[in-house]
């Protein structure tokens, strides 16, 4: 057979039938032999509302969103041809659904674990018809539902499970036919812990699914199929100019997505780099366009590739006099951020303070914010951005601080990093700031080039 191809399909590319129709064909032209979808567009949002809801009692208002959600699938499963397997297979999970609505608003407890088998169905719904749109045009395959739990093993860490690679591995193996003549239609986003409890990987998990679909059995491309043309320079709401990126090495297409750009969960490549394969994302609206192809290298390396900004950010700094000599109080610090599983984007330090980065979220913890305090004083700032530039040897590059430096010489910059990586350079500055600053580091730093 040809080449191995894992292809995942976002929820706008399962928006209605024509989309779904779409896709398929990528998923035919390409001979993709797996197929990872989301959610239909909106059903995830949807379905964390209606957690809430039934958790706080209201069924009324859960009822209006399941109508909401039900009109769309059977709308779209009506125009399919309505296959009567499939329909009985679609009550079945708005059965479940109303099952779980119902054990919620009587017991007005929301259990992490009930949170993410009520995720769950909206990648089981969209799959469902799915399969059935990818069957009618690829008649002379066999195109199986391949129910997503019984391979991506995680931990039971619900809300965002931590994959087990060496179960998924397995699983891949035995369960996946290479052969060609079958091809798999399979949810994004959801997992099974080892007691075949139901877990999620968090919100935009269908592509970091996709890429541990790929690695498990090891295929040649992983393809992410979106509704924007690849990867861009920076977000085209805030500059126009911003153009799509043909090529991207593994290192700056994870400083990207880790940074802010939208296009793609943080967690995909480390799948791909693990078994080296190439990573193509495009529009699955303008599926002949060139899109951006993500690899070990590329030829072209420029300083300066892109400019990514994450909002919502807040400064932490953690002072305490005893620092001073000291030693441990990094270690202490940053246990305190392991056990509440923060992640930290930014760090600096000083002779008795530590600050670091964090989104705004986090602030709402406050048995993390209490722990913190145990380790020294905290001063807490927010409504940041942070702006990345990422590229190639930016720690190498002289004149690029006096450049950033010269073309936002308005901008007071709250925070710095510069030496972890050779990919990116981050800076701190005031929400309402973010926006001028990005335009004029893109015309200063990437137009010009
Ligand atoms: N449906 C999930 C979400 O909206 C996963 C995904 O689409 O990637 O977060
Ligand atoms: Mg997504």
């Amino acid at each position: 057979m040809g080449a191995f191809i894992v292809s995942k399909f976002g929820g706008t590319s399962m928006g209605d039938l024509a989309s779904m129709q779409r896709s398929a064909v990528i998923g035919l032209e390409r001979s993709s032999t797996i197929l990872v979808v989301s959610a239909t567009s909106g059903t995830t949002d949807r379905l964390i509302e209606i957690a809430k809801f039934a958790s706080s009692g209201n069924m009324p208002e859960c009822e209006k969103l399941i109508f909401g959600i039900r009109e769309k699938h059977l709308g779209i499963l009506k125009q399919t041809g309505n296959s009567l397997q499939t329909l009985t297979q679609l009550e079945s999970y708005f059965t479940e659904l109303d099952l779980l609505v119902q054990n919620l608003t009587l017991l007005k407890e929301l259990t992490p674990r009930a949170y993410d088998h009520m995720l769950s169905l909206g990648e089981r719904m969209s799959s469902l018809i799915f399969r059935d749109v990818v069957a009618q045009l690829m008649p002379h395959k066999n195109v199986t539902l391949l129910d997503a739990r019984t391979i991506i093993k995680t931990d039971s860490n619900f809300g965002k499970a931590t994959p087990q690679i060496n179960l998924i591995e397995k699983e891949a193996t035995a369960k996946i036919d290479r052969s060609g003549e079958t091809v798999y239609v399979t949810q994004g986003f959801i997992g099974s812990d080892l007691q075949g409890n139901t877990t999620i990987l968090g919100r935009g998990g269908s592509d970091y699914s996709a890429a541990l679909f790929a690695e498990g059995v090891s295929a040649d491309v992983l393809e992410i199929w979106t509704d924007v043309a690849g990867v861009a320079t920076t977000d085209p709401r805030m500059v126009k100019e911003a153009k799509i990126i043909p090529e991207l090495s593994y290192s700056e297409a994870a400083e990207m997505a880790q940074y802010g750009a939208k296009i793609l969960h943080p967690a995909t490549i480390a799948p791909a780099v693990r078994k080296n394969i190439p990573v193509f994302v495009g529009s699955s609206f303008a599926k002949d366009l060139p899109g951006t192809w993500i690899r070990t290298s590329v030829e072209n390396k420029p300083s300066v590739r892109a400019i990514t900004k994450r909002s919502s950010q807040a400064l932490v700094t953690i002072t305490t006099p005893t620092m001073y000599n000291a030693y441990g109080f990094m270690g202490e610090l940053f246990e305190v951020f392991g056990r509440h599983r923060v992640s930290v984007d930014c760090v600096t330090t000083s002779e008795i303070s530590v600050a670091v980065t964090v989104d705004n979220t986090t602030l709402e913890n406050a048995s993390f914010i209490k722990d913190l305090e145990k380790v020294g004083n905290i001063q807490i700032e927010a409504g940041y951005s942070l702006v990345s530039l990422i590229g190639n040897e930016l720690t190498h590059k002289a004149s690029l601080a006096k450049s950033i430096f010269s073309t936002i010489d308005d901008v007071n910059i709250r925070m710095m990093s510069l030496g972890a990586s050779s990919y990116n350079f981050n800076f701190l500055v005031k929400e309402e700031d973010s926006k001028p600053v990005i335009q004029k580091l893109h015309k200063a730093l990437i137009e010009a080039q």
